[in-house]
């Protein structure tokens, strides 16, 4: 499994997944055109991407559906309250491939659990992709938990994130920065701080604290605020847990930015 990440942050967020049998988005929200170059320079194309998985509905992560037109052969994979609300704003009907939130699935070589999260969205959910089998040798079972958009992490996401070997988990803001912006309004900071809003650093922390699984080799901070967050921030809330995780790679993503590709073997 090959994983990088193309885009995070509220300008646009998604991630392609590569297994021997898939190649896969986790979110598109950019254009579509942003989205192709994003890809190009990733070595790839949307002519090659079998299908996209939506976490939920917000611009950031669905934008790209609507131009997905000219790409009739990629599957949309999203729960049904998701599905709808994406659909209410295209004007073409892509090859939607309805889950029920909560349940397992296969796609080719990828196993995907899916699970709820707490955000204002119809009805936001986390991914765990799977791939491979225990005891392998040469395609060993590795999982990858991908969570953002979360105002806050109940402990239900202890059980999706514990056996993965690579977490993406939302840093949204710091507290103390997202306080003293002068361009948000009273009610936007309220939104994001609130329980369906946007997960600190603060709330990662203690989401990452509260596992601190053996198993975790790379951990990625992602959808930092431009205005409310910084690296630096982010790694100043983890520092403690860094250290007590020493064979865990972090990746602070900064907004607006992309990874290179990560192999899980
Ligand atoms: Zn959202
Ligand atoms: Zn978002």
């Amino acid at each position: 499994m090959r994983f990088c990440i193309l885009g995070s942050g509220s300008s646009g967020n998604s991630a392609l997944l590569q297994t021997e049998g898939a190649r896969v988005l986790v979110d598109a929200g950019f254009s579509a055109r942003k989205l192709a170059g994003l890809l190009e320079a990733a070595g790839t194309s949307l002519g090659q991407i079998d299908a996209v998985f939506l976490t939920h509905e917000h611009g950031d992560h669905a934008a790209a559906v609507e131009g997905l037109r000219k790409f009739p052969h990629i599957r949309v994979f999203a729960n049904a309250a998701t599905a709808r609300a994406v659909q209410a704003g295209l004007s073409h009907r892509p090859d939607w491939q309805i889950f029920e939130t909560g349940t397992r699935f296969l796609f080719r070589d990828l196993e995907i659990q899916s699970f709820t999260v707490p955000h204002d969205a119809q009805e936001p959910v986390g991914f765990r992709f799977s791939s491979g089998r225990e005891g392998d040798l040469f395609a060993p079972r590795r999982s990858l938990a991908y969570l953002t958009d979360l105002g806050h992490a109940p402990a239900h996401l202890h059980e999706h994130i514990r056996d993965c070997e690579v977490i993406v988990v939302e840093a949204n803001h710091c507290p103390e920065l997202l306080k003293a912006d002068p361009k948000r309004p009273w009610s936007t900071k309220q939104r994001i701080s609130g329980r369906h809003g946007h997960l600190s650093n603060e709330g990662v922390r203690a989401l990452l604290g509260a596992v601190s699984s053996p198993r975790w080799r790379r951990i990625y901070l992602t959808h930092l605020s431009r205005d409310c967050n910084t690296p630096a921030a982010v790694e100043q809330a983890l520092a403690e847990i860094r250290a007590s995780l020493a064979a865990c790679e972090f990746a602070i993503v900064g907004a607006g930015e992309g990874t290179p590709f990560y192999d899980l073997a």
